[in-house]
Formats: structure tokens, sequence, C-alpha cells
């Protein structure tokens, strides 16, 4: 059963993005490295990654923006292998209250995030069991105007994977979700 408010963003978001699509095959071409050519950071025209593109990376660092439509603005992020920490910062771009359209980045291990999911539904507001070892690093769930950070050691995402990132809200996984991978 697909909770009516995926539904809604599903309605929304059809033209941008795989909504409902299955999960993504398994021989996906890697994404080109952009980390060591990332431009200045320029006052005007900002550029974000789109939905189905790699978040720009720069001095081991990224910053993901979530939306008032349950969306990052990137499906992929590459950490540079040189990096031995890496720093996801999430932008709530939206408006709407945490309570309504909370986010937050989660890194784990692609098998392990159903469990962390279903473990943490009903741990408001960050929707996450406390102590889930399972966790490699995850931001406070904020609300819209909000901004939250996570630095994690890149050697936990260097063997076995693959890993993801996703939103913690219950639902929001579906369209919040990516690829994290050292290249
Ligand atoms: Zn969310």
């Amino acid at each position: 059963m697909i909770p009516r408010p995926i539904l809604a963003a599903c309605a929304l978001t059809l033209a941008l993005a795989a909504c409902g699509k299955p999960e993504a095959p398994a021989e996906q071409v890697a994404e080109p490295a952009i980390s060591t050519v990332a431009p200045p950071a320029q006052a005007e025209a900002p550029a974000p990654a789109s939905a189905s593109g790699a978040a720009i990376v720069a001095d081991c660092a990224t910053t993901l923006e979530g939306n008032d439509a349950m969306q990052y603005n990137a499906s992929s992020i590459a950490v540079p292998k040189d990096c031995t920490q890496f720093t996801i910062r999430l932008d709530h771009v939206g408006r709407m209250p945490i309570a309504a359209m909370g986010h937050d980045v989660v890194v784990s291990s692609e098998a392990d995030m159903p469990g962390i999911l279903a473990d943490g539904m009903a741990v408001a507001p960050d929707h996450l069991k406390p102590g889930d070892a399972r966790v490699i690093a995850a931001t406070r769930m904020i609300g819209g105007g909000e901004t939250a950070s996570v630095t994690f050691d890149t050697a936990k995402i260097a063997t076995s994977g693959p890993f993801v990132f996703f939103c913690s809200f219950p639902g929001h996984s579906a369209l919040m979700k990516g690829t994290i991978s050292v290249q």
C-alpha cells in the first residue's frame, strides 16, 4: 500500500523522475566525477543538480537541497577517494514545518535502509531509532528554511556497499533516496 502523500508527490513529479519505478538497475554507469572541477560558488544563477543528477562536491563536502515536494536535488553523491572525512549539508528550501515535511539525510548500506526506516518510523521528530548502529551518518530532522549537516569518516563507506542516502521521514524515501560511493 502506498501512503497517500506519496501518491500526491508522485503526481507532482512524474515529469521529473522515476516515480514509482523499480530500483535503479544494478549496472548503473558511473557518473563522471566532478569534484575536482567544481566552480567557485556564485552568488547568482545557482544551478543545483537535477533530481536525477550527481550532487556537486567540493572540498570533501556537498550540499543537498530538500523541498516541499518531497525531493532532494540530487540522486547520487560521489565522495572523492582522497577525502578521509566527508560532510553532507542539507538545506530545506521549502516552507513546510518539520511535522508535515521534515527532511534529514541518513547514510547507510542499501541493505540496512528498510530496517532503519521501520524501526525509526514512530520516533518523532527524528524518525531514527536512538543509537541505531546501522546508521553511518545522519543529520537531524529539519523543517522548511532550516539547515543541518553531518560529517563522517569515509572509511565507513569504502568497503562493501552499495550505500545510500535517504530521508527517514515516513514515506519520503520513496522519492528522497540516492546512492553514495567513494570514487
Ligand atoms: Zn523528508
